[in-house]
């Protein structure tokens, strides 16, 4: 679709970064780039410490003007991306606990404030063979060095930068530290898992999709008679499986109205079956790009997931992946926020310092790797607003680095329709996308807002439901 192509060229690219993983060969360290603490120097109005294939890629997406008038700006967007190359998919799929979060955060740290990653320090171009293990393990683990001609991935966002011949990347590859054995953390799993085969209790339909962790099949509850969905994760392909127990214990103790429960969980030879409810109605990301929904529909959607928001926030819970692709709705027009696995267990109003979430629904404060707590998903939750309103978040069509630069150094973005926005809808949008903290509402301060008050009923929603889902040619039926 072309209204998501950033979105999809960010995702791209980070596919494309795990496919040197097989070709990966052993040698001596050479070329080895021990430092990328950048800087900006106002006298020459350039950055030291960036490869040249990273000054290339800010000079097609950045123009000088804006480097000059914001180089931190730049440099916190370059630090993002940096470190998102990093981060294996699959890793950030799960619900961290406490101390991984804790050793990301040191770790990215480590790594760019002193360059001792040399995985994170290889030229632009060949950052797709850098070990998808080696990327997330903690500092401590045992290390060996890998090199890979710097010509060979050339990814697609950097189509149009040169690449550096002569360069010898070297990428270091970590002995995975797992404080748990894998036949450890399947015996845990099994405590915690029904015992029954689930395919005596579920009638397995359909495939709806595929995502980072697993694939999404409709089923049918034997004995209850209701479709469930069902994410089936092969536990084989899961390098980090004991975040997959956090997963479960935390989407276990969650239930709400608007959020997608967790029925039941099962284990089947090697593969995980996560039972959940089923919203047959698709991502509210097909609705807001095919249809136009009107202000008191916005309202609606707003307010129900707020209510999902702010009942995660009131369990320590931070989302941190808010977007219209994670707001299933169903045929009657429920709402429902999904995707625990992005979450972080916060205690209180402890703050975290890792980067995670989808670049163009990130708060500023994320960008520029600044201390943050559950405030994150309200300004996200101002994002998916526009999504709703303009049918795509800001900056959606520029290259990931330019849309961090451009969070990281506009605040709030302007919206184009804006003049056309009732005044209590300006004033939910300020609200949200407030770049101050402090000031920004919190869930519990919104859901008094007076915006919700226009809201219909979420019942409106099925006629948009319907027509998104014929102009997709998406329809989630079960044969029985
Ligand atoms: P990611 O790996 O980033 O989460 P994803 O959301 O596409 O990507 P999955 O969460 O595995 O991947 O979901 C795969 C597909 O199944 C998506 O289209 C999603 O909207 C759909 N889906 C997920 N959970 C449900 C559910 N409970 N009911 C209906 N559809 C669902
Ligand atoms: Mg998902």
């Amino acid at each position: 679709m072309i209204k998501r192509l950033g979105q999809t060229l960010f995702k791209k690219k980070k596919n494309e970064m795990e496919l040197g993983e097989d070709s990966m060969n052993i040698s001596s360290p050479t070329g080895v780039h021990h430092n990328v603490h950048v800087t900006y120097d106002n006298d020459t109005g350039s950055f030291t410490g960036l490869p040249d294939s990273w000054k290339t890629y800010i000079d097609i997406s950045i123009t000088k003007a804006e480097i000059e008038s914001n180089p931190d700006a730049v440099i916190s967007a370059v630090k993002w991306m940096q470190h998102s190359l990093r981060v294996k998919k699959d890793d950030v799929k799960f619900t961290p606990t406490a101390t991984t979060i804790k050793e990301e955060s040191d770790a990215i740290e480590h790594v760019l404030e002193n360059g001792r990653d040399e995985c994170n320090a290889v030229p632009f171009n060949s950052l797709s063979v850098c070990d998808k293990k080696a990327a997330t393990e903690s500092t401590d683990c045992e290390e060996e060095s890998t090199s890979k001609p710097a010509k060979d991935i050339v990814t697609d966002v950097v189509d149009n930068v040169k690449v550096d011949e002569t360069a010898s990347p070297v990428q270091v590859r970590r002995k995975p530290c797992s404080k748990m054995s894998d036949e450890e953390v399947i015996e845990k799993l099994r405590q915690i898992c029904s015992p029954e085969n689930p395919e005596h209790i579920l009638d397995r339909d359909n495939e709806i999709g595929s995502g980072a962790s697993g694939t999404v099949f409709i089923a049918r509850d034997k004995s209850k008679g209701i479709k469930v969905a069902i994410k089936d994760i092969d536990l084989d392909k899961q390098p980090k499986k004991e975040l997959i127990l956090t997963e479960i214990k935390v989407m276990k103790d969650l239930h709400h109205e608007n959020l997608v429960n967790f029925l039941d969980a099962y284990l089947l030879e090697n593969h995980l079956w996560v039972v959940m409810e089923l919203l047959d109605g698709g991502p509210l990301t097909d609705v807001v790009t095919e249809t136009v929904m009107k202000e008191p529909q916005i309202a609606a959607v707003c307010h129900k997931a707020l209510l999902g928001i702010n009942y995660l926030h009131e369990n320590g819970v931070i989302h941190r992946d808010i977007k219209s692709d994670n707001v299933l709705l169903g045929k009657d027009g429920s709402v429902k926020v999904t995707d625990f696995g992005f979450c972080a267990n916060i205690q209180g109003d402890e703050k975290r310092q890792t980067m995670v979430g989808t670049p163009y629904w990130m708060a500023p404060e994320v960008v520029n790797r600044k201390q943050y707590d559950k405030k994150v998903d309200i300004w996200s939750l101002g994002i998916m607003a526009i999504e709703m309103i303009e049918g795509e978040p800001p900056y959606l069509k520029e290259t990931p680095l330019r849309a961090l630069y451009l969070i990281a150094s506009n605040g709030k973005p302007s919206i184009p329709t804006w003049q056309k926005l009732s005044p209590e809808f300006q004033d939910f949008l300020n609200r949200c996308l407030e770049v101050d903290i402090e000031k920004r509402a919190s869930s519990e301060e919104l859901l008094q807002h007076k915006f919700l008050a226009k809201a219909v009923s979420t019942t409106t929603l099925k006629p948009l439901i319907e027509a998104a889902q014929r102009i997709l040619d998406k329809r989630i039926s079960h044969t029985n």
